[in-house]
């Protein structure tokens, strides 16, 4: 540390010079982020000092949190699910597994989830000594539900299937999940940590939250889809009480007992992912991803023009091609298996896609 602080204009310039050195969104293709939407800022900022892990001292912010429980778990068709704010679907999906090892207790358990899991899931196996078992994907890169069958035994915890997977946008066929899940009494958790906040509002929506009753927890991240400030996820669970068997006894805060993972939590992006959800209503969010998904076919038509074929027709907005390169100046992704990635994020606009078209065309030129 310096012995004698630094001038605050001197320190400004140097915390800008930095900041010039990140991209812009732009030119940003590959993330599942955005930048929040300006009521996000706008409430973050209100909420800036609030710790939502000792909720006594600031039960306005702690009614907010709730509130998002109740406006989440209402989109997923279960208004009195349990539910807490994360800090996105890496954490989400810890505690979900977490709740699973803990309602079925055995020796040696697995968790049985498609080879599309995101990395969290590895973290989160890793942590609490589980076995992944790792369901092979159909041609469309989905879960393949019979091979997932075959890999459940009498230590399985939990089942996982994801809504929007993170490399090729595909749903999981949750509503079969969900027959497996109540036939062999196991935990089935869904990984909507990205397709949670575009699913329910696309023309044709697919069911996978709790109006499948075998749906036991939910993951969705309002910093990514929902357009908040980070960091912000949610994770919902079907009953209230399965929490408290995360709880430890907490002697010195306003409350007693707590179940979430971090301690001292950031209520400004929680009041931030309220903000959004109220300001923009379901006709709003419904335009949003219409808008993405309007964007997102644009791009796989363009692309095949310029002969670079889609991967799959995808479920959410996240396209994927066979293409070696972009143009420079672009920051695309390559999935593990060698195809070009774009996520058709709200700032992905009709323009910026038409853009990207335009160089790509250029450079094959
Ligand atoms: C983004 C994502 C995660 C991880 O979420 P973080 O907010 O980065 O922790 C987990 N699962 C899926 C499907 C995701 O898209």
């Amino acid at each position: 540390m310096r012995d004698v602080g630094c001038p605050e204009e001197e320190l400004f310039s140097f915390l800008s010079s930095k900041r010039q050195d990140d991209l812009g969104y732009r030119s940003i293709l590959s993330s599942m982020c955005t930048p929040p939407h300006p009521v996000a800022v706008r409430a973050h900022m209100i909420f800036i000092e609030t710790n939502l892990g000792d909720p006594g001292l600031f039960p306005g912010t702690s009614a907010l949190e709730d509130l998002l429980v109740e406006r989440l778990g209402t989109l997923m068709h279960r208004p009195d699910a349990g539910g807490y704010a994360t800090s996105g679907g890496t954490e989400s999906n810890i505690q979900a597994l977490r709740i699973a090892k803990k309602l079925k207790p055995v020796n040696s358990p697995n968790v049985v989830m498609p080879a599309s899991g995101h990395f969290s899931f590895t973290k989160a196996c890793d942590m609490l000594g589980v076995e992944a078992r790792t369901v092979p994907l159909d041609p469309e890169f989905r879960m393949n539900v019979e091979m997932a069958e075959d890999l459940i035994d009498a230590n399985t915890v939990a089942l996982v299937g994801v809504v929007g997977t993170t490399e090729y946008g595909m749903i999981d066929p949750i509503a079969r999940l969900s027959e497996i899940a109540l036939d062999r009494d196991i935990f089935l958790h869904v990984d909507a940590a990205f397709g949670g906040m575009v699913a329910p509002f696309l023309d044709r929506p697919i069911p996978f939250d709790f109006r499948l009753p075998g749906v036991s927890s939910i993951s969705v991240d309002p910093h990514k889809m929902g357009m908040s400030t980070i960091p912000a996820g949610c994770l919902l669970v079907r009953d209230p009480d399965w929490f408290s068997r995360l709880s430890v006894d907490t002697p010195y805060l306003t409350v007693k007992r707590e179940f979430t993972l971090a301690g001292t939590r950031p209520g400004a992006p929680v009041a931030a992912a309220v903000a959004v959800l109220e300001y923009m209503g379901r006709d709003g969010m419904k335009a949003v991803v219409s808008g993405c998904m309007e964007n997102c076919r644009r791009l796989i038509e363009g692309m095949e023009t310029l002969g670079c074929p889609r991967a799959v027709t995808p479920d959410v907005n996240v396209a994927t091609f066979r293409c070696e390169r972009a143009p420079p100046g672009w920051r695309v992704s390559m999935t593990r298996q060698g195809h070009m990635r774009i996520v058709c994020m709200p700032h992905v606009t009709r323009d910026v896609v038409e853009e990207f078209l335009a160089d790509m065309c250029d450079m094959n030129a």
